[in-house]
């Protein structure tokens, strides 16, 4: 078959390369100059910041695809343990270092709350077990038959199953744990899920077999070494890659996908998988009556989080901040709702107080000029692209408000962490607002994940890896099925590799 796949994000690059891989004649249309999406990579005066992911974890998804790939994953990419997995500020108490194993993290929980290590460990056995049925059932799989709610090992578990699905992530912490760090620890990762805590299932707790279990880990040269190694293998397998080539609309013929529109050029291929934003993909790409679901539906979808970045490059060392820091409120309710509340919430409160601050110079000497750091600050902001632009991206001056929030964060970062010079410190600032994901990822709403995991938006509910009236048409990526992060972009890619090969072998899929 004759593929075209538009994006060359994480899961445009996965999806081409393991087509390719299956005998697929692949190109790839992407708008910008460069693979790589959201997961971009920028140089200032000798500092080079990832814009995008910066947690590796769930490496089962990328051992998984890589052994597709025929390759492996320490083949491609040099991973760094990171021990303390990460560091956690709660108001004004002193920082949690939460460590490599799961036996040290019990007992660090142990010494502070009694009776929270064994419930740790019982809390981490059900991640464990949650996990392992998720990725064996309900992660690889598109949903289009029955099968995965009927295993065995699904109906055995289907009361507990359906508890976790009804009980908030964090009313289930809550009602272990009385520590607010420790609760902290274990709800933070309803932000992985472009989330809040009171809003996801606890069926996410298995997040922290993640964090806990399987660790914390850094590729060497950060997700730019992990994109590059998808494109050098998507190249290798035939993939053919155009870049600066905005796609402007999906062809579909009959019912069918025969190509994509981009200016003054007419593709045309068998299937098309679009890798771009799926409210982009359904409004923007395809004709009205070729969307999978009205207009109006899309009020009701919760875009989830929008972020304002930070990057600094900063002179001398911060010994403050680990790898990867959470630095949090006491009361982190008000930043949630500053986020959830939307516009007026954000006015009152100003953005969220609660940031996440990513140091890779800590692991990787290629990121910043000997003796200096650089930093990568995340302040969780409404998925509104009204809050503007930054400069990262060559615009001369923020907006206002990007501006203020990138203020506050730095101020709330040399306060929280203790480091009363920080400002005077930094080298190199730059931003990136809503605004610019909107405009450069036409990213829905300017969010910077993906729809939220609510229990409304997540496994089937989420959506499909298949247009619902288009034949030879699929989608991946964080957007779509099963989610937001790279490890689902990467399954999302085997989703659509396996829709095709079913839609091929029931004869929905000719060649043209
Ligand atoms: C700040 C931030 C931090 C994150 N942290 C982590 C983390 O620590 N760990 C983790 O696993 N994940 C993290 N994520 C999530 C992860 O980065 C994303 O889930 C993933 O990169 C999304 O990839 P994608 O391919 O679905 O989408 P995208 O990266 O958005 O790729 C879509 C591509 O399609 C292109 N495109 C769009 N429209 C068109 C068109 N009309 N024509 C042609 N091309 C088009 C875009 O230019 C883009 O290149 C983070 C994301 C962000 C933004």
């Amino acid at each position: 078959m004759k593929v075209l796949v538009i994006g060359a994000g994480f899961a445009g690059l996965a999806t081409a390369g393991l087509l390719a891989k299956a005998g697929h004649e692949v190109q790839v249309v992407e708008a910008l100059d460069g693979p790589g999406g959201r997961a971009d990579s920028l140089e200032f005066e000798g500092f080079r910041f990832d814009t995008g992911p910066s947690w590796y974890l769930m490496p089962d998804a990328f051992d998984h695809f890589y052994r597709q790939m025929g390759t492996t994953t320490a083949a491609e990419l040099d991973l760094v343990d990171l021990d303390p997995g990460y560091r956690v500020y709660t108001g004004e108490r002193a920082p949690l270092d939460i460590p490599a194993t799961a036996s040290a993290t019990i007992e660090l929980f142990e010494g502070i709350e009694p009776g929270a290590g064994e419930k740790l460990r019982a809390h981490l056995r059900s991640a464990g077990e949650t996990y392992t049925l998720a990725l064996e059932r309900f992660l690889y799989t598109t949903f289009d038959t029955p099968a995965p709610f009927l295993h065995p090992k699904v109906i055995a578990r289907v009361g507990e199953l359906l508890r976790l699905l009804l009980e908030p992530l964090e009313r289930k912490v809550n009602r272990d744990f009385e520590d607010p760090q420790i609760r902290q620890t274990l709800s933070y990762p309803a932000v992985f899920l472009s989330s809040e805590p009171k809003a996801i299932p606890s069926l996410y707790h298995l997040m922290s077999h993640t964090d806990l279990v399987q660790g914390v880990r850094y590729p060497q040269g950060g997700f730019n070494a992990v994109v590059s190694s998808l494109h050098r293998l998507a190249v290798e397998a035939g993939v053919v890659f155009h870049f600066n080539t905005p796609v402007s609309e999906i062809l579909v013929e009959d019912g069918r996908a025969v190509g994509v529109h981009t200016p003054g050029k007419v593709w045309r291929a068998d299937a098309v998988v679009s890798g771009a934003d799926l409210h982009h993909t359904e409004t923007t790409l395809l004709p009205r009556r070729w969307r999978s679901r009205p207009e109006r539906t899309w009020r009701r979808r919760d875009p989830g989080l929008g972020a304002v970045l930070v990057l600094l490059g900063v002179q001398g060392e911060l010994p403050q901040l680990a790898h990867h820091t959470l630095l949090l409120s006491e009361d982190w309710d008000p930043d949630f709702a500053a986020v959830y509340g939307r516009g007026s919430a954000l006015r009152e409160h100003g953005a969220s107080h609660s940031i996440y601050v990513s140091k890779p110079s800590a692991s990787d000497p290629g990121v910043a000029p000997e003796g200096q750091e650089n930093l990568f600050i995340l302040v969780p902001v409404p998925a509104d692209p009204e809050i503007g632009r930054g400069t990262a991206y060559g615009t001369e001056q923020a907006s206002g408000v990007v501006a203020g929030i990138a203020e506050q964060a730095i101020a709330r970062l040399a306060e929280q962490a203790g480091i009363p010079d920080l400002n005077e410190r930094i080298l190199v600032r730059r931003t990136l607002g809503p605004g610019d994901f909107a405009e450069r990822y036409h990213a829905w709403s300017g969010g910077a994940l993906g729809l939220a995991h609510t229990l409304r938006q997540s496994a089937f509910f989420r959506g499909s890896n298949t247009s619902a009236k288009v034949s030879g048409l699929y989608y991946a990526g964080s957007t779509t099925l099963p989610g937001v992060g790279v490890p689902m972009c990467l399954i999302s890619a085997d989703n659509v590799r396996r829709s095709l090969l079913r839609d091929q072998k029931r004869g929905i899929l000719r060649k043209l």
